[in-house]
């Protein structure tokens, strides 16, 4: 306001702001480069991307653990507490455990996981090494039957163990109850009945 009121020869309007050619042919420069680097980088990538062969899953796929519980199912819920098997790979929804399954052994999941669907060439040594194995897992002798009939002789132990504790338990139970008992009798009447020589041989 105040430069416009007492101009008397009017407003200066000459000022420009200068067009710095130097520094803009600079920044063009310097833009140029950038993106010349950017597409040299996406050509190294190059567009056919190389993925894993496929692999053997290596978790257990629950399909069982919500079969019979009832659940409120609202639309509004996010995805994976809706109705049906959620994927959290692709946050997806599937309706339905054969549909699940087809899922994540389809194309788009394996995708997303970065596998391909091309299985890898087994050589003869892995298929060997299979077979040892499998015929370890068969032999009747085997670490895991071993080990199955000890964990089964030890619940057997454990469920004696508990269960004599029980009748202990018991036991005792019944004594503390004759021990609150005994005094509520009179020792007169006792006497009389001939029973004092009960108590003292108890005791
Ligand atoms: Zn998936």
């Amino acid at each position: 306001m105040g430069e416009a009121s007492n101009g008397v020869g009017g407003v200066d309007n000459t000022f420009r702001k200068k067009f710095d050619r130097e520094e803009y042919l600079q920044r063009a420069r310097e833009r140029q480069e950038k993106e010349a680097e950017g597409q040299g980088k996406s050509k190294a990538r190059g567009p056919p991307v190389q993925r894993k062969p496929l692999k053997q899953r290596d978790y257990h796929v629950d399909l069982e653990s919500r079969l019979g519980k009832t659940q409120v199912v609202t639309p509004v819920a996010p995805l994976s507490q809706q109705a049906g098997y959620y994927c959290s790979v692709c946050e997806c929804v599937v309706k339905d455990s054969a549909n699940y399954l087809d899922h994540i052994n389809g194309k788009k999941h394996q995708r997303a996981l970065g596998m391909s669907m091309r299985v890898e060439r087994a050589s003869l040594e892995q298929v060997q090494q299979r077979f040892e194995s499998l015929k370890k897992r068969k032999d009747p002798g085997s670490f895991s039957e071993q080990d199955f009939d000890e964990r089964i002789l030890k619940q057997q132990l454990e469920e004696e163990e508990r269960k004599r504790e029980r009748r202990e338990k018991k036991k005792e139970k019944k004594r503390e109850k004759t021990v609150e008992e005994e005094p509520e009798e009179d020792p007169d009447v006792a006497a009389l009945m001939g029973f004092g020589g009960f108590r003292t041989s108890k005791k």
